[in-house]
């Protein structure tokens, strides 16, 4: 077969199909589009590109990626320091910090998943033990995802929390909250799977008290 495409179009189009969720149509796709651009452009790109991994560091306290160490938010005496949000990726900071979150977070590294050969010990679970133990913190929010995996990961922390906690290692007045499951915002409860229904029924919050209860 005739060789249609040259050498460098096709070299980018094989580096875009091998990110996540790009086929080789919409690699090819992407590669026409990018050609189309100004060569300046095309050069921000690339420096873009090969500088993403200079000057990076973690922060050594929550773990989110940074350029100093201790992270903005971190440094940030604005935000509440004595709320932590527990959270898998970087990429969950950013949709908590859209949410308008104003604690300080524990980014773990991933998930406990035997599938994928992650266990607790390489996530930084220790750390955040640890961090219970020396710092103040009054509420942990376990905002690890709504999957078997995210809530495996959240019950074995929480184990570990409570272990610690008979140990006197870290105050009993320490809350820990779950986030909210229940139906998107938006959606449509004929639509929802029973797994998600199930847990708004379960989260469901009572907007007014019978009168029984109420107070007189
Ligand atoms: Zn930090």
């Amino acid at each position: 077969m005739t060789k249609v495409l040259p050498r460098s179009v096709e070299r980018l189009s094989q580096l875009l199909a091998s990110l996540p969720s790009i086929g080789p149509k919409t690699a090819n796709r992407l590669t026409f589009y990018l050609l189309g651009r100004d060569k300046s452009e095309l050069r921000e790109f690339g420096e873009a590109l090969s500088s993403l991994k200079d000057n990076l560091l973690i922060c050594q306290r929550c773990f989110i990626i940074t350029e100093e160490d201790p992270c903005p938010i971190c440094r940030d005496e604005g935000r509440e320091q004595s709320r932590i949000a527990v959270v898998e990726e970087p990429l969950d900071v950013i949709a908590l910090e859209r949410a308008r979150y104003n604690g300080l977070y524990h980014v773990l590294g991933g998930q406990i998943s035997p599938l994928n050969n992650v266990s607790p010990e390489d996530l930084r679970i220790k750390e955040l033990i640890q961090r219970l133990s020396q710092e103040h913190v009054e509420e942990l929010i376990l905002a690890t995802d709504p999957s078997l995996e995210g809530e495996a990961t959240a019950l074995f922390i929480q184990e570990r929390i409570e272990e610690n906690q008979r140990e006197g290692k870290i105050p009993t007045t320490l809350q820990i909250s779950r986030l909210a499951r229940g139906l998107p915002v938006g959606g449509d409860l004929e639509y929802a799977d029973e797994l998600t229904i199930g847990r708004a029924l379960e989260g469901r919050q009572i907007i007014r008290q019978n009168d029984k209860n109420g107070s007189k």
